[in-house]
């Protein structure tokens, strides 16, 4: 499976059998990092995504004192990947850029105290009004 940018120089390619979980983000930064009004990333083991082109990173503090990386690609700025101070040993994928809509439904919906309130979500997800710890 493989996850790219909009002109396709910046690509992830997801080893087979990997297994991803997938977070949906109500946060304030995602919503303008992503300019949607959510982000959805999933997260794979690290040694399971395979980067290739090149891509500029920005990295912000999280509000539970890590930090929080994202890498776009600097041709057509499309994000496609991510890194959590927290967990190091995790890759996220910026969902929509499998543009596949088999990729499934989220895990976990966090930080919905800023979620957009036409925004209906399944009860049978996981809701947190933070981060997973909040
Ligand atoms: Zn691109
Ligand atoms: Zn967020």
């Amino acid at each position: 499976m493989i996850a790219q940018c909009q002109c396709g120089a910046l690509t992830a390619t997801i080893a087979p059998g990997a297994e991803g979980a997938l977070v949906m983000c109500h946060c304030v930064d995602c919503q303008r990092r992503s300019g949607s009004q959510f982000g959805s990333i999933a997260y794979y083991p690290a040694q399971a995504v395979t980067l290739s082109g090149e891509a500029r990173e920005f990295t912000r503090p999280t509000d539970n004192g890590y930090s929080f990386t994202n890498g776009f690609c600097p041709l057509c700025g499309s994000s496609v990947y991510a890194r959590a101070s927290r967990t190091p040993d995790r890759i996220g994928v910026m969902a929509g850029a499998f543009a596949n809509p088999a990729l499934g439904q989220p895990l976990r919906s966090v930080y919905e105290q800023s979620r957009h309130h036409w925004i209906d979500l399944p009860v049978e997800m996981a809701h947190f009004q933070a981060g997973r710890e909040g």
